[in-house]
């Protein structure tokens, strides 16, 4: 099932996620979670972008060539050895090493993109869709995802990250203005998916 995607300046954005401790219903939800994602051409989720308030995040960023294919191009060698898509919840960094920049976008301030910088490499601790203890160590574009995911379940948004010139030149736009309208089925051509293209998160 697809699910609505707010979008800033959605108060609910902004609030902070509760820990998942039953795992009855995280099935059902990551798997909506996923088919919206995946007909948004996003490549990664947080539940509090479809209004659940749960520490629980969805990831696919293997790259697909224009047609949606998966490709084996441009992965790194940790992201290379784990399996996506894959399902986050209760995520806690334990980790972070070095800096990277991407231009990053996101489903729920859709057709704004900018630079955000992150850590390059990341360790994390979260358990699975059974509730199992996991640890991931990842980078590349893994690590940037996980990170800007993560950032939904505390309420914050890439544009905050941003110089507060930037950021309020978006938010202000948005608030006066609202989104372009979107373009018909079809016309929006989807992007090859790499480590170099701007995605939405
Ligand atoms: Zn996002």
């Amino acid at each position: 099932m697809i699910l609505e995607v707010l979008k800033f300046p959605d108060p609910r954005l902004r609030e902070k996620s509760d820990e998942v401790k039953d795992f009855s219903s995280t099935r059902s939800l990551s798997a909506n979670m996923l088919e919206t994602m995946y007909a948004e051409n996003g490549i990664g989720l947080a539940a509090p972008q479809v209004g659940e308030l749960h520490r629980l995040l969805v990831v696919d960023c293997r790259p697909r060539d224009t047609k949606g294919r998966y490709t084996i191009e441009d992965v790194s060698k940790l992201e290379a050895q784990i399996d996506q898509p894959l399902v986050i919840i209760n995520p806690r960094l334990i980790r972070q090493e070095g800096k990277t920049t991407f231009e990053e976008g996101c489903l729920s301030v859709p057709t704004f993109f900018d630079t955000v910088e992150r850590a390059q490499l990341i360790e994390l601790e979260y358990q699975d869709l059974a509730g199992k203890p996991c640890r991931l160590v990842t980078d590349g574009l893994l690590a940037i995802v996980i990170q800007h995911e993560m950032d939904h379940l505390e309420g914050t948004l890439f544009i905050d990250h941003l110089s507060l010139v930037k950021s309020n030149k978006i938010k202000n736009q948005i608030r006066k203005h609202g989104y372009p309208e979107k373009k018909k089925k079809g016309e929006e051509e989807l992007e090859p998916v790499g480590t170099s293209s701007r995605r939405k998160l």
